[in-house]
């Protein structure tokens, strides 16, 4: 039997764990997940593109699971007052294929691009940040917040968005954290001025330069995270160009992150090697430091693995018969005699 977790089990095991153990503990499944980089089969994932927007495929495996992630990105969708990113997945016996878990994962992938984002930042940022700008502000951003206000103590963040109803529905939704200071920004520039962090979770199927050079120091990090797609970027290309970068897997960024806009040869580093000690974090302490998200399958793997454990701590989820068990493995037509 494969267990099956749709909208409300994943509303029950947050209400169970509260959102800001599930960012934390997810971010722990994330990184051990990225020190173990080398024993995963990887690959770019697979994107169909239309017009209005991208439908994608994460698949990655180690030698015992493998898992998958069916993701969307249409940002016209808001128009019709629908979602922009919606996303269910699987995971399964890498040594049988069975499959073990189905999952709904446009919640829980707000929740990883938050963890992935707070977990590179852990190594990435200097230390001692107190402010962080947020330009975009729908659906990923209020989880962006809560993740780095929860594992790196944030408590003042400054919100830009195009649309100020976006900025008033996020402040409306944090209401009850008191630690936590908005406050809504009429400009990119004023809202990233003096912050010690930038986070860029915009939508817009076009080469953007939200951040541009003369806005920011040279001494910032950037958590630019809504660039994810050929020809969909968020930062000049003269601020990446003087920053050291870095991304998820490098393969993939080349054609979906804000370096598709530099040559081959500009130099980026992955996290993974960072997260293992490969590199020296501190080189990137300081600075301008750009973390390049796209998001990559590994952190999707991370999060069914997640749920997985939570489904079964807390016995939440249904358990359906996906697959069809004949007595007789090779007598599959006796379900439809
Ligand atoms: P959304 O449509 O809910 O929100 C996007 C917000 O950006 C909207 O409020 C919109 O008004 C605002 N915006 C658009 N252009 C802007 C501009 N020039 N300046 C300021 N604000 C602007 O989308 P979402 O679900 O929050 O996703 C945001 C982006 O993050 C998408 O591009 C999505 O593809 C990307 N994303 C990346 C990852 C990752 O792992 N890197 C994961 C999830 C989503």
């Amino acid at each position: 039997m494969t267990t099956f977790i749709d909208i409300s089990h994943m509303q029950q095991l947050i209400r169970k764990t509260g959102v800001q153990q599930f960012i934390t503990e997810l971010t722990g499944f994330i990184e051990d997940d990225y020190r173990n980089w080398a024993h995963f089969q990887k690959c770019r994932r697979v994107a169909n593109h239309s017009a209005l927007g991208v439908i994608e495929l994460m698949p990655t495996a180690s030698e015992i699971l493998y898992g998958f992630k069916y993701v969307n990105g249409h940002p016209s969708n808001a128009d019709k007052n629908n979602l922009t990113v919606m996303a269910f997945g699987a995971l399964a016996e890498t040594d049988t294929g069975y499959p073990l878990l189905l999952s709904e994962l446009t919640l829980a992938t707000a929740l990883r691009t938050a963890a992935t984002s707070v977990l590179a930042a852990k190594y990435l940022a200097p230390h001692h940040v107190r402010t962080m700008a947020v330009i975009g502000n729908g659906a990923q951003s209020e989880f962006q917040i809560l993740a780095f206000h929860t594992l790196l103590g944030i408590n003042h963040f400054r919100l830009y968005d195009i649309d100020p109803r976006a900025s008033e529905k996020l402040k409306n939704n944090l209401t009850e954290y008191q630690a936590i200071h908005l406050h809504i920004s009429d400009s990119v520039a004023e809202a990233v001025q003096g912050a010690d962090i930038i986070t860029t979770i915009t939508a817009d199927k076009k080469n953007a330069t939200i951040i541009k050079p003369e806005m920011i120091s040279d001494n910032v990090y950037i958590n630019a995270v809504g660039g994810d797609c050929p020809g969909k970027t968020e930062i000049h290309p003269d601020i990446i160009n003087r920053a050291r970068v870095v991304v998820e897997y490098e393969p993939q960024s080349r054609i979906e992150g804000e370096i598709q806009n530099m040559p081959a040869s500009f130099a980026v580093t992955e996290l993974w090697k960072i997260i293992n000690g490969n590199v020296n974090n501190r080189d990137f302490q300081h600075g301008l430091t750009v973390f390049d998200s796209v998001g990559f399958a590994i952190e999707d793997f991370s999060t069914l693995r997640y749920i997985r454990h939570l489904s079964e701590k807390y016995r939440i989820g249904e358990k359906i018969e996906l697959v069809p068990q004949p007595a007789d493995p090779r007598d599959l037509f006796s379900y439809i005699k």
